[in-house]
């Protein structure tokens, strides 16, 4: 498309300005002779005036319409003629661009602030439907019959879109416009026409107790036209600030090793960029297979899948009630689908600058989310996502050694599932992984934010307790057993009983070099409490002596042999 030159642009705005402004100073002098009438009830009509420039602010993307501020057009006409009417349009339109460039303190991006130029045929084609309106009411004489006034509402909508459209075809824009924001601002307009109408006879006959209601209506237009626009007002300067940051090239820096950490930081990270009341993260790859987060207005993440999904909520307000606005978006990695987010958006507070920085910025949240992963994955085991053995080691060591140097306790429990290769043997090694996958649930429920659970081996798995003595870390050992005990795990209809057995050893209570030799002993209590029957647990005492969970001594003269290191299964 060829740019217009100067030129053309300033003969664009210039024209139909110059054209209203003719209008609008012959209009009186032909008007003197048509009889004039004046409000019997003064007040009503000035509140009225006063609603109609707060009507007239809301309405930030179709700018040249002027929303609910018609309402103010038929009593003026009636009472004051068209030029009035004109002058009273040209008045709110100019407060309206006047306010808005008042009111947003940065502006989101250069473009969005006009040049004056820019608004002089906006303001023009109101002026020039509003004479032609108000003209057409006038041909039906001083008490235009009601045909009349339908006749300048049409007249009215009809000049107005008309000139926009010729302007936008002119400009070669009009493929921009987006036809239900369109009608659906001249929509509005026409509802301010309506209760525009009735309020003609209400103020002529001074009836306050029904002029009351419509008044109070359009307080609270007015008052929800307000917080619109406060909205509006935070996203421009979230928008703004937003900007800056997708220059600068964002990554995200996961605080927190933990999946549900890293879906928070995603969910902040995008409440910066969009207002939304609910959000969904679903992990398609990796840690178990697909996952899914959400979180409701409070903002707490819970695992599984948000409702509004399937009843939205309704929305808050008044005005322009409509349902929620679904957006979703993959988060890809190496070129292929590894998340996919979704957020619930009020649509009234959607800006499309948000939704534009939002997809501008998502590439940057989705790299920053495959490189959590893959670090993630070297780390940790892939089926359960609980850390693996490297992690274990470096994490014993480096509590070990505070513990030894500055005081305190701590202890290491080693689990190991009771004949678990009869469950694979039986019910085949699907149902086995997700055995496995229901007890590193277990483990993690009951882990605390100092310690660490890891898969160690096949169907082993160790438990780091930070300051912690033996007693304690056999009482948790015990919980583990018994909630695996009763944990109901269905396979083919039939319910799979799982068992566990535990190994416990405390340091300084047993005299150790390294962690490493605590994990060791806690494997010796583990495998005499296998020896010893399966499906309890045993805290390590020195010397060949184990306590059970009851308190009771065992006395065993030669641990049971050690068997062959654990492998991952294959
Ligand atoms: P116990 O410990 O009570 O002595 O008996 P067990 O049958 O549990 O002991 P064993 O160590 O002989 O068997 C462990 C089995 O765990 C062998 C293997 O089939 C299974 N296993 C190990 N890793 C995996 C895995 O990742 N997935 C599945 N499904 N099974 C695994
Ligand atoms: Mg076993
Ligand atoms: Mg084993």
């Amino acid at each position: 498309m060829k740019e217009p030159t100067p030129r053309v642009e300033l003969l664009r705005g210039v024209v139909p300005a110059a054209v209203a402004l003719i209008l609008l100073l012959v209009a009186p002098l032909w008007e003197r002779w048509l009889p004039a009438t004046e409000p019997t009830a003064r007040w009503p009509y000035l509140i009225l005036c006063l609603v109609a420039v707060a009507a007239g602010l809301h309405g930030s993307r179709e700018r040249w319409t002027l929303n609910l501020a018609t309402v103010t057009l038929p009593a003026t006409i009636a009472f004051f003629g068209s030029a009035m009417a004109a002058w009273m349009v040209l008045s709110v339109y100019a407060a309206r661009e006047f306010l808005l460039r008042l009111l947003p303190s940065k502006p989101a991006r250069p473009a969005e602030s006009r040049p004056v130029l820019d608004l002089l045929p906006g303001g023009a084609y109101l002026v020039l439907a509003t004479l032609a309106a108000g003209w057409t009411w006038q041909g039906g004489g001083a008490n235009a019959s009601l045909g009349w006034q339908l006749a300048s509402i049409a007249t009215y909508l009809v000049v107005l879109s008309g000139l926009h459209l010729l302007d936008l075809q002119r400009a070669g824009r009009l493929k921009d416009l987006s036809w239900r924001e369109a009608s659906g601002s001249l929509g509005i307009d026409l509802v301010g026409w309506l209760v525009g109408l009735a309020f003609v006879p209400m103020v002529m006959g001074l009836n306050w107790a029904v002029a009351l209601v419509p008044l109070v209506a359009l307080g609270l237009l007015a008052a929800d036209t307000a917080r619109n626009l406060h909205l509006r007002r935070r996203a421009v300067d979230q928008v703004s600030e937003l900007w800056e940051v997708t220059r600068a090239g964002h990554r995200i820096i996961f605080r927190s090793p933990d999946l549900a950490g890293m879906v928070g930081q995603v969910l902040e990270e995008c409440r910066n960029m969009i207002p939304f009341s609910w959000f969904q993260f679903e992990l398609l790859k990796g840690d178990g297979g697909p996952r899914s987060w959400f979180a409701g207005p409070d903002g707490r993440i819970e695992e599984g899948v948000p409702e509004p999904a399937d009843s939205p909520p309704a929305l808050p307000g008044i005005h322009r009630r409509s349902s929620w606005k679904v957006l979703g978006r993959e988060l890809k990695g190496d070129g292929e689908a590894i998340a996919r987010v979704r957020f619930w958006c009020d649509p009234r507070r959607l800006e499309p600058t948000s939704v534009e920085l939002l997809d501008s910025l998502l590439p940057q949240v989705a790299s920053s989310v495959h490189r959590a992963l893959l670090d993630r994955r070297a780390k940790h085991d892939p089926l359960t996502g609980l850390a693996d053995r490297g992690v274990l080691e470096k994490h014993l060591e480096s509590v070990f050694s505070a513990i030894r140097d500055e005081g305190g306790s701590m202890a290491v429990i080693m689990c190991d599932l009771d004949r678990f290769k009869k469950v694979n043997d039986t019910y085949g090694h699907d149902v086995g992984d997700r055995a496995l996958l229901r007890i590193a649930e277990v483990l993690e429920k009951h882990r605390r934010e100092t310690d660490i659970c890891c898969r160690y081996g096949g169907e082993e798995f160790a438990v780091v307790l930070d300051q912690t003595n033996g007693e304690t870390a056999q009482r948790v050992a015990e919980r583990l057993r018994l909630e695996v005990q009763r944990t109901v795990f269905t396979a083919k209809d039939e319910r799979v009983y799982l068992r566990l057995s535990a190994g416990v050893a405390a340091y300084p209570e047993l005299f150790v070099k390294d962690g490493k030799e605590l994990l060791v002993l806690a494997d010796e209590a583990l495998r005499t409490a296998k020896s010893q029957g399966r499906n309890r647990s045993l805290l390590h005492l020195g010397r060949g002596k184990y306590r059970k969970s009851d308190g009771t001594e065992v006395d065993v003269d030669e641990p049971p042999p050690k068997p062959e290191a654990p492998t991952l299964f294959a």
